[in-house]
């Protein structure tokens, strides 16, 4: 490791070394073997969900699970316009387009009464909509009690993004487990990682059935080599699911030490004019990354500045997801806006999340945001 200080790094040690040493001994090193099977069925039963389907990337989850609930190529896919790109890219992946709806301002979460008119005006319109796939943006579960019923009354299946997600929950139930079908990550940065990897989670055992297929080069239980369909080669390494596990084992310590570092941050910038924790009311979040919101009218200074001011120490900041509806590959699609995202793009700043971040490392973190406050605050009041 560097002395720089990072978003979100992987957060390994001595269990994972010793599943994935136990996994590779075992002679099961291909993509299949006792640790994918166990990973499947201890993620489902921590989701609460009736199966699961580990595949190689969040990504390559969220392609099957479309596939799973019948996206067509011509569908619109509604997606939030506040996303990281993969939740876009896995809606062309089927041929499909994704029609963009923008965030709530509040929560960076998908903007319900927005999605309800998008939906009437698609329907309006005769189109037909495959999916809507909310997003659990920065570890929040969108808004289940709104949304479900506003896609329920429409019917058009719910394919739940829960990359950042894992460990979250909304009323007690999990991140996950609200549309037909979930998609998470295990990619480096996120909550638990397997370096690269993904799961889609559901009750829906026959789209379960039907993503392992694809996910193994459609091939039919035959001898031969029979495939009567495109399939894809999507599957995890055992190896890697021997690392999920003992990640897995550790979540919940994992997701006390982001929630602490988070009420760190909340109090540090309590008193700080014009800066809010973005989302900070979800006490059921997982923590994934602390965002702030800069107001710099208030403030007196930008969220950039601020980045800025702590790239110089070597300290990893980011804005906010750039929108999609901002993004060259996806800027001719269509999409219903306020201006809330393009608001949180400019205003956003992600700060270190990381549970490997060590007492030292945030000790110069939250030196360096004292050093720019009480420059910078100083400033505006005097
Ligand atoms: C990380 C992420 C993905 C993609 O997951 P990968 O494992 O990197 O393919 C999809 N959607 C969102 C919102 C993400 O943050």
């Amino acid at each position: 490791m560097t002395d720089r200080v990072h978003l979100s790094h992987p957060d390994v040690g001595p269990l994972e070394e010793s599943y994935l040493v136990a996994a590779l001994r075992s002679g099961w090193v291909a993509p299949v073997g006792p640790d994918l099977d166990a990973f499947e069925n201890e993620v489902a039963a921590r989701v609460g969900t009736r199966g699961a389907v580990a595949v190689s990337s969040g990504t390559a989850a969220l392609h099957l699970a479309l596939l799973g609930v019948g996206v067509q190529p011509g569908d619109a896919v509604v997606v939030p316009t506040l996303t990281f790109v993969a939740t876009a890219n896995a809606v062309r992946y089927t041929g499909a387009r994704p029609v963009f709806v923008d965030c709530d301002a509040r929560t960076g979460n998908i903007d319900v009464p927005l999605l309800s008119e998008l939906l009437h005006r698609l329907r309006a319109r005769g189109e037909r909509v495959g999916a809507v796939v909310p997003v659990d943006m920065f570890g929040s579960c969108a808004d289940y009690p709104a949304l479900l019923p506003v896609c329920g009354d429409a019917g058009v299946p719910v394919v739940e993004d829960a990359a950042e997600a894992l460990g979250a929950t909304d009323h007690g139930r999990a991140a996950g487990s609200f549309g037909q079908v979930g998609a998470l990550s295990f990619n480096g940065n996120k909550i638990i990682t397997t370096s690269s990897g993904g799961m889609l989670v559901s009750d829906d055992l026959p789209l379960l059935a039907r993503a392992r297929h694809l996910a193994s080069q459609a091939r039919e239980p035959v001898a031969h080599y029979e495939h009567r369909e495109t399939g894809y080669n999507y599957r995890l390494s055992n190896l890697l699911a021997a690392v999920g596990r003992a990640q897995l084992a550790r979540l919940d310590g994992m997701i006390g030490r982001r929630r602490l570092l988070r009420d760190r941050y909340a109090k540090l910038f309590a008193s700080v004019p014009g800066v809010e924790l973005v989302g900070a009311e979800d006490v059921e979040s997982n923590c994934w990354l602390t965002v702030i919101r800069v107001r710099s009218e208030r403030s007196g200074w930008r969220a950039a500045d601020l980045a800025a001011h702590l790239a110089a120490q070597n300290i990893e900041t980011r804005p906010v997801w750039k929108p999609m509806h901002r993004q060259p590959a996806y800027a001719d699609f269509e999409s219903l806006l306020t201006g809330a995202a393009d608001d949180l793009f400019a205003e956003g700043l992600t700060l270190p999340s990381g549970s490997g971040l060590t007492e030292q490392q945030i000790a110069t973190v939250f030196g360096a945001i004292e050093g720019f406050l009480a420059v910078r605050t100083g400033a505006v009041s005097g």
